[in-house]
């Protein structure tokens, strides 16, 4: 179980997202993060092992302003409590996930993944969904397809 936030806004969305969290931190306890399409720098994100304080804390040394994001509290299932484990999980530079509970199958994806060239940098089995999408969005029409298809 865990805690999942997004925001789409007309106006910056980090402290959004960071309130989000608090209110639902009960649902995720080991670590937090963040990921925000950040103006002329893309998609960054930020990830600590600890409470949404403790992101916080870490915001304030590294700033991050975008109108879009996703966060998540993690309430560890696969893989320890830790700064890699944490979500979003990325793919490239394009991709990142948040995810709520077991990918049962992540194991063979992994293979199947890794043998597509993709390289986990987490133990979790959330990291799988955001490579998978991103092999679907080599050739879906669009990430709604590509997410559907990974589904
Ligand atoms: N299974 C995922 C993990 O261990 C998600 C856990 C959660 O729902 O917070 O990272």
């Amino acid at each position: 179980m865990c805690g999942i936030v997004g925001a789409v806004a007309r106006r910056p969305v980090v402290e959004i997202l960071l309130e989000g969290l608090q209110r639902l931190e009960y649902r995720g306890y080991d670590s937090a993060g963040l990921a925000v399409l950040a103006e002329g720098d893309g998609l960054v994100r930020h990830r600590v092992q600890g409470k949404v304080r403790d992101l916080r804390d870490h915001l304030r040394s590294h700033p991050v302003a975008g109108t879009t994001g996703i966060a998540h509290t993690r309430w560890a299932t696969h893989g320890a409590p830790s700064e890699r484990n944490a979500h979003p999980h990325v793919s490239g530079d394009r991709l990142a996930v948040v995810h709520n509970g077991i990918i049962e199958n992540h194991e063979a994806l992994r293979d199947r993944l890794e043998g597509e060239g993709y390289v986990f940098t987490s133990e979790t089995d959330s990291e799988t969904v955001a490579h998978l999408i991103d092999l679907h969005f080599r050739n879906a029409r669009s990430l709604a397809d590509a997410v559907r298809l990974a589904v």
